[in-house]
């Protein structure tokens, strides 16, 4: 007989989300970029704003709801591909450097507490998350956690965990799905005293 398999689920914070101002918002809007992505910058946002206005009006869609067709991960594609994007530096009004925001979140965590970043498999994510996808978790990551560090003439990955917000996004856009986000310890992470 196989051994039962409990799995605890916080269903209450998935049903009440969807059914707040917020969770009404992103459903009247959900095939917006699954149709620019499908049909094109012009028939796509076209068929997108009438999808809308269905979803609005008359609280339908005559698409469903569409899916994207694959993850986040699998949309990433290898560096050589794509010319890279020069960014303006923050301004300092307007836009921040991700340093400065990741101090407004007041995120702590002990130094030494146990690992909540894993990365299942270093060699990998030299060979492919570096060499292949040029290090992407070192722009989207918004704590600016992750770094690709020249030592001794060689790359190493460095995690700077104690500046993590907790976003999830390294668990969702790894290209190889190699990093596991997990809580951390005693609920430590951010703080938006002001949210
Ligand atoms: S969870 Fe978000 S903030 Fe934390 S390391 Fe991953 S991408 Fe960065």
């Amino acid at each position: 007989m196989q051994p039962s398999v409990h799995r605890d689920e916080v269903v209450g914070i998935e049903n009440e989300w969807r059914d707040s101002e917020i969770g009404k918002d992103l459903k009247r809007v959900r095939n917006v970029k699954p149709l620019w992505s499908r049909f094109g910058t012009l028939l796509g946002i076209g068929l997108g704003g009438l999808d809308m206005w269905t979803n609005t009006l008359f609280g339908l869609s005559v698409f469903g709801t569409l899916k994207h067709g694959k993850t986040d991960a699998q949309s990433l594609e290898p560096a050589a591909k794509h010319k890279p994007i020069a960014y303006p530096k923050p301004d300092g009004v307007l836009t921040f450097d991700r340093l400065s925001s990741v101090f407004m979140s007041s995120t702590n965590h002990e130094e030494d507490q146990p690992v909540h970043l894993q990365v299942r498999d270093m060699e990998l994510q030299k060979r492919s998350e570096h060499d292949v996808y040029g290090g992407p978790s070192t722009r989207y990551c918004p704590a600016g956690v992750y770094e690709w560090v020249e030592k001794d003439g060689e790359e190493v990955y460095v995690i700077n965990a104690q500046n993590c917000v907790h976003c999830k996004t390294c668990d969702i856009k790894d290209p190889n799905q190699n990093i596991n986000w997990v809580p951390s310890q005693g609920g430590e992470g951010p703080v938006y005293a002001s949210m």
